[in-house]
Formats: structure tokens, C-alpha cells, sequence
């Protein structure tokens, strides 16, 4: 008999509103979202590793404009791409980070090689780079990232003097658009996957929780894993993937317990609007948001597919 596998992803979280979503963003956002669940899917089915499952997933979603990830990174104050992304591996707490790239095409595969490669488990900036281009991933020039949407975003932003969520003429603009994954293998073996363009204006190297393992990434064997988003500087401070693993070992909680209270309590009262998602050593899936909504999908364990976008759905 095969064991229970699954795969579930977020393509960030945040203020999506219906009234001002169109038909077209919403076609498009759907097939990113099932296009990446999908190629995730594919790889647990074929007995592949969690790990794998998550990069390609991931990597879906990075080489999409419609997310806050690789190719559809948000800009900084000096008008250029700064991504972040983490990955970790659930059998021996393995992991791998990167912070501050701006020529990785998809960082999502460079925090893989420094969790595989290296002895280190977070590279940034330049160095990041040097590593990325000794273990043969190819430069990929800024202008690849760049898209007018995120363009007009940072001109909005930096008029009201902000830095995060822009009010711009996007629907999903209030919204985070990091993106993640988090499956369950065949071979029992949990991953996750975080990667992001980070927040609208950021400056000074302002790195957020995408690439802080136990903030925005975290995966343990026979426990869960679990990817997050939204405003990074909370989840940081509220160690939210690490927290949900921990009441999870030592509480004995269900994932969706775990995860709820995690989202709906503390750090909501903190102030810290966002999501995760999760999936617990069974393959059972949970996502938790605190925002009107969160780009997700699943296939359970059952192997049936879920898409959605808002809170009540
Ligand atoms: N968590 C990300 C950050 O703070 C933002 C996001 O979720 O889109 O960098």
C-alpha cells in the first residue's frame, strides 16, 4: 500500500477584495497557483522527495510576474530586486538560506544548494552570488525582474513615504506575495519552502522572515511543516513556523489548532497580519490567515485539488 502524500501552497496572504478583483488576474492567479501545486504533486506521485516537490512548486511560482517571488519581485527604495528564500528538509533538520540576491533567477534553488553544498545553512548579498555562480546557477540581470507593476507600486509608496503594502490600482496590491510549499512525501519525509521579493521600499539590506528558518520556513519529521506570510518583521519576533512545530511536539495539538492559535492569537495581537500553511505528518493540510485572504491550493491526501483565494472560501 502507498503511504499518504500531499502537497500545499500560498502564494502570500493578505487584503484581497472581491469587489476589485478582475476576472483576468483571477484566471491568471489560478492557474499559476494550479500549474505549482500540480508540478509538486507530480513528484510525491512518482515517489520523489518532498524536497524536490517543494523546489519545483515553488519554482512555478517564482517564474510567474503575478507573485512577490523571483520574477515578480516587489522593488526596493533604490529601485532594484532583493529576494530571500529558505528551504528546509524535515529527516535531519536540514536547511539552506539565502537573503539579499538580485541576480539568482530562482532563489528557491540556491537555498536548496547551500542547504545540499555547503556547511552553512543562511548566505547573503555577495556572497550568496559567488556561491551561486561556483555551483552553476547563471547570472540573470536585473531587467529580467523588472515589471511596470512593481514600478508603479514603489513610485506610490514612496510619495506616501511607506515601505510594505501599496494602494496602487492592483487588486491584491494590500496583499503579501510571497510564495511557498509544504509536502508530505511517500517515504515520510516533511519540506518546506519560502521565497520572496520581500516588501515594497525596503532598505538598509532589510531582510524578512522568507529566509529565517523558524520564522518563515520550517519542517520536522513526524511533525509538520510549514511556510508563512506577510509582514516579516512580526513573524520574526513570534518565531511562527518554529512556534506551530513546537505546540504541535510538545502540546500534542492538531496542525490546524496549532497553527490558529498561533495566526489568530498572538500575532494578530501583535499587529502581524498574515498566513501559513501547513501539513502534518499524516498529510493533513491546514491554512491559517488572519487576513481577508491568502492565493492557496492543495492536493490532499486524497489526491483531490483545492484552489482558492479568500478567507471564506
Ligand atoms: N513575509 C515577507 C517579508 O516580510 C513578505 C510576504 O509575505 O510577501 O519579506
Amino acid at each position: 500500500m502507498t503511504q499518504p502524500f500531499s502537497i500545499a501552497i500560498h502564494g502570500g496572504a493578505g487584503t484581497i477584495l472581491r469587489s476589485q478583483m478582475s476576472e483576468e488576474l483571477k484566471r491568471a492567479i489560478l492557474a499559476d497557483l494550479e500549474a505549482s501545486v500540480r508540478a509538486g504533486h507530480k513528484i510525491l506521485k512518482d515517489s520523489g522527495d518532498a524536497l524536490d516537490a517543494v523546489v519545483a512548486a515553488v519554482k512555478v511560482l517564482e517564474d510567474s510576474p503575478n507573485f512577490n517571488a523571483g520574477k515578480g519581485s516587489v522593488l526596493t527604495n533604490k529601485e532594484m530586486v532583493e529576494m530571500d528564500a529558505s528551504i528546509m528538509h524535515g529527516r535531519a533538520l536540514d536547511a539552506g538560506a539565502v537573503a539579499g540576491v538580485r541576480h539568482i533567477k530562482n532563489p528557491i534553488e540556491l537555498a536548496r544548494d547551500v542547504m545540499k553544498h555547503s556547511e552553512h545553512v543562511l548566505l547573503i548579498g555577495e556572497g550568496a552570488e559567488e556561491f551561486a555562480f561556483v555551483n552553476g546557477h547563471q547570472f540573470t540581470e536585473q531587467d529580467y525582474f523588472f515589471t511596470e507593476r512593481r514600478y508603479e507600486q514603489l513610485l506610490s509608496m514612496k510619495e506616501k513615504g511607506l515601505f510594505a503594502l501599496s494602494e496602487s490600482k492592483y487588486p491584491d496590491d494590500k496583499k503579501y506575495g510571497t510564495v511557498g510549499a509544504v509536502a508530505l512525501d511517500q517515504h515520510g519525509n516533511l519540506a518546506a519552502a519560502t521565497s520572496t521579493g520581500g516588501v515594497t521600499n525596503k532598505k538598509y539590506g532589510r531582510v524578512g522572515d522568507s529566509s529565517i528558518i523558524g520564522a518563515g520556513t520550517y519542517a520536522e519529521n513526524g511533525n509538520v511543516a510549514v511556510s508563512t506570510t506577510g509582514m516579516g518583521e512580526y513573524f520574526i519576533r513570534k518565531t511562527v513556523a518554529g512556534d506551530v512545530a513546537a505546540r504541535m511536539r510538545y502540546l500534542k495539538e492538531e496542525v490546524s489548532t496549532a497553527s490558529d492559535a498561533v495566526i489568530q492569537g498572538e500575532l494578530k495581537h501583535m499587529g502581524g497580519e498574515g498566513g501559513l500553511i501547513a501539513i502534518d505528518a499524516h498529510g493533513r493540510h491546514h491554512f491559517a490567515m488572519n487576513s481577508s485572504g491568502m492565493y492557496r491550493a492543495v492536493i490532499d491526501v486524497d489526491g483531490k485539488l483545492t484552489v482558492s483565494i479568500y478567507a471564506d472560501e
